[in-house]
Parts: structure tokens; C-alpha cells; sequence
């Protein structure tokens, strides 16, 4: 079965020939547009994902598309041992979004956070004065921060580290939130803290008030980079442009990626000044695609985009209507709504369903959303949504947790 077209028939087609490492929910999709998804039977289903935030401008964002297209007539791949006409504007625009200096280009999301961790070393040893192989970095327990072999060695889910050892060494954890415990793990060798502003794999995690805040105190009085992971959390998600911004916090690192492809193709980058990301220099460090013209071009309209300021403030409305409505189904079976923007991490009641039940419940009722760990799901439709689209999607939590069979 090579042309499926049934929605058994494609799964069956990709359970045979790819590695299982996702276990999707049974639903194969063939459109987008805005905040919905079509599947190949023609059923239609509300976007309560986004891509993990990556659709922040929705399924085939008119504007965007436009100018990849417009791009992919022009040129797509340079290579960086060449210069092309689009970096620069990508590079400046993104600059003024993040206050930086200077940006470095790369694809995924792990990649730049790599690219973060390798910039940190060579800074704590070049700027810092750390002994030549002793550099420490502080992450926090419950992180995410992708999926290659040094990014799991600090991770603390078993499922993504298991058996991929040995472990990079050079990172301490410390529980997500803790400032005291922050303040005692950083010494003279620590070169970096690399958080989550908020924990997003982790269930939409806030950290307390004012936590941010003492990290950069930290970070500041020990010189130790604050790297900011805003992957999932920055460009417009939780209603402002970055999530350190809602405690006026400026990391000397952000690491961006997601929504800054657009929902067209992978682009991520890292942004700081340039007493940083000066260590960097010629065949240090690079990517073949890192910084190609069709990236860049997506990349330089998302930031263009996202200093108009509607996003950020649409965001924050919708916002404020989900959490509302989420909060108003505590006698429904919710326990607990930790919302920032629009973007919401839901814990229900585990004596009730799973999350992974909850999430297939609502698939029925034509809204698609994804479940952490237990019992908790997540909820951060494309930031292009109506209140409708919001209303929509509360009525089916609601509905789903009253469906016992
Ligand atoms: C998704 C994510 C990553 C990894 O990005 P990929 O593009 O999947 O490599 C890193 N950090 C955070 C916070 C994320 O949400």
C-alpha cells in the first residue's frame, strides 16, 4: 500500500516503514489553514498545538507563505561559505526584536541550544577566565531542551535519556523555581544558567513570581550568562514578545526557534551581544543550512511581523478568555490551570481519565491538543484565533471530562 488514502490505511503505511519514536494520536492530516487541519477523510479539527508552538501565525499564514514563495524563486541555499542578500535583515530585525548585537543562525531548536552551550564554554573560558575544562553549566530539573546526546545527559526524563549514555559531563540541576538552591550551585566555574523561562514539555510550568528576576540577580553578580531557552516560550506565545519580559528580566542569551520558521521549515538562532557571541569565529562553530536565504527570509517577516505587536496582544486576550474558561471547569474535573498568554497547561483529575484519554476524547469532538505526563494536557492554539475558536475549544474540554464510559 504505497498511495494510502483511508486514515488506517496511511498509519498502517508509516508504523511499517518509520521508527516509532512518537505515538500520534489517529489522526492523519492532508490541510491547514489558520487554526484548522483537514485529514485525509475530510473531517476538520481545531489546531489546540500549534506544531508546540510553532504555528504561532497559524496553518499557511498568507503573508508568510508569500514570501517563501517569493524567496524559493529567488534562492534557497548558499551555503555560509558564500554571502547571501538576505542574513543581514534577518539578522538586523532580529536583533532589534531581542536588543541584541548579534545573532547566530542555525535549524532546530537543539541546534541553537547546542550553539548556546558551546558559546558559553569558550566564553567562560575566554572572557570568564575558567580553567581550561572545568566550565559548569545550571540547568533545571524538569527541563526540555531537544534531543541530542549532551542535551539529554542534563535532562531528567527517563524515557529521553535512557540508554543513550555515556553522558556529557558539566552540568548541575537544581529544582526548577529555587533561587537558594540556584545561588549555591553557581561558582567560579559556572559559565552559564540555561532555563526555561517557563517549562513548556514539562506541563506549562511557571516559575514563581519574581523568580526570573533572581536569576538575572544571580547571573549578574556571579558573571555567569543567563541563557535564556525561549523556544517555545518567546515570539508572542505567552502575550509578550519574550516570556522574560513579563518580569522585565533581559537574558544575556536567548535561544529562539519554533514559531520563528513560521510553520514553514526549521530556523532557529541565538541572540546576545557581542562580548559573547565574539567568541565565535571562522570555523569554529556553523551549519551548512544555518542562515540560508529561504530561512532567513521566513525568519526576517515573522520578526517584522511580531514588531507590529497585534500577536503579543492577541495573545494576551485570548489569554485571558481561555484561562477564564479553563479555570470556570474546576467543578468538571479540572484541578489545576497554569496559563501565561494563550497558552495553557490543564491538570485534570487522574482519577477521571489520563490526559492522553482526555486529549483522544476531544479528537473526537474536532479539537486536537497534546497530553504531558498523567494528567495533564496543553493547550496553545495559533495565535491567529477568534474567540470562537477559544470558546470552542473550552466547550470540548468540558464536554470531554463529562464523557465517563
Ligand atoms: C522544542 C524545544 C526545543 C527543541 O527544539 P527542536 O526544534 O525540536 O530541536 C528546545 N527547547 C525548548 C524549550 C523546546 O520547546
Amino acid at each position: 500500500m504505497t498511495r494510502p488514502t483511508t486514515t488506517s490505511q496511511h498509519i498502517d503505511l508509516v508504523e511499517a516503514t518509520s521508527a516509532h519514536n512518537y505515538h500520534p494520536l489517529e489522526v492523519v492530516l492532508a490541510r491547514g489553514e489558520g487554526c484548522w487541519v483537514t485529514d485525509v477523510e475530510g473531517h476538520r479539527y481545531l489546531d489546540a498545538l500549534a506544531g508546540y508552538s510553532a504555528l504561532n501565525f497559524g496553518h499557511a499564514n498568507a503573508r508568510l507563505v508569500r514570501r517563501a514563495q517569493d524567496q524559493m524563486h529567488r534562492l534557497t541555499l548558499t551555503s555560509r561559505a558564500f554571502h547571501n542578500d538576505q542574513l543581514g535583515p534577518f539578522a538586523h530585525e532580529l536583533g532589534r526584536l531581542t536588543g541584541k548585537e548579534q545573532i547566530l543562525p542555525m535549524n532546530s531548536g537543539a541546534e541553537a541550544v547546542e550553539t548556546a552551550l558551546k558559546v558559553a564554554r569558550k566564553w567562560g573560558y575566554q572572557v570568564k577566565g575558567v580553567p581550561e575544562g572545568e566550565a559548569s553549566i545550571v540547568v533545571m530539573d524538569g527541563n526540555f531542551h531537544g534531543r541530542t546526546t549532551t542535551i539529554v545527559s542534563f535532562s531528567d526524563d527517563k524515557e529521553a535519556r535512557g540508554d543513550y549514555g555515556p553522558y556529557t559531563p558539566g552540568f548541575r540541576a537544581v529544582p526548577y523555581g529555587d533561587a537558594d538552591a540556584l545561588r549555591r550551585a553557581v561558582d567560579d566555574t559556572t559559565v552559564a544558567v540555561l532555563l526555561e523561562p517557563i517549562q513548556g514539555e514539562g506541563g506549562v510550568v511557571l516559575p514563581p513570581e519574581g523568580y526570573l528576576r533572581e536569576v538575572r540577580e544571580i547571573c549578574s553578580q556571579t558573571r555567569t550568562l543567563m541563557v535564556a531557552d525561549e523556544i517555545q516560550s518567546g515570539l508572542a506565545r505567552t502575550g509578550r514578545t519574550f516570556a522574560c519580559d513579563h518580569e522585565d528580566v533581559v537574558p544575556d542569551v536567548y535561544v529562539l526557534g519554533k514559531a520563528l520558521g513560521g510553520g514553514i521549515m526549521p530556523v532557529s538562532a541565538v541572540a546576545a551581544d557581542r562580548d559573547v557571541l565574539g567568541v565565535i569565529t571562522p570555523g569554529t562553530h556553523g551549519s551548512t543550512f544555518g542562515g540560508n536565504p529561504l530561512a532567513a527570509a521566513i525568519g526576517h517577516e515573522v520578526c517584522l511581523m511580531l514588531q507590529e505587536g497585534e500577536f503579543q496582544r492577541r495573545s494576551a486576550e485570548l489569554g485571558a478568555q481561555l484561562a477564564a474558561g479553563l479555570e470556570a471547569l474546576s467543578d468538571h474535573g479540572v484541578v489545576a490551570v497554569r496559563a501565561r498568554g494563550l497558552w495553557a497547561g490543564v491538570d485534570v483529575d487522574p482519577s477521571l481519565m489520563s490526559g492522553r484519554q482526555l486529549i483522544e476524547r476531544m479528537m473526537a469532538r474536532g479539537v486536537l491538543a497534546k497530553d504531558t505526563h498523567g494528567s495533564t494536557i496543553r493547550l496553545a492554539p495559533p495565535l491567529v484565533a477568534t474567540e470562537d475558536d477559544v470558546d470552542l475549544l473550552v466547550r470540548v474540554v468540558r464536554e470531554s471530562l463529562a464523557d465517563r464510559d
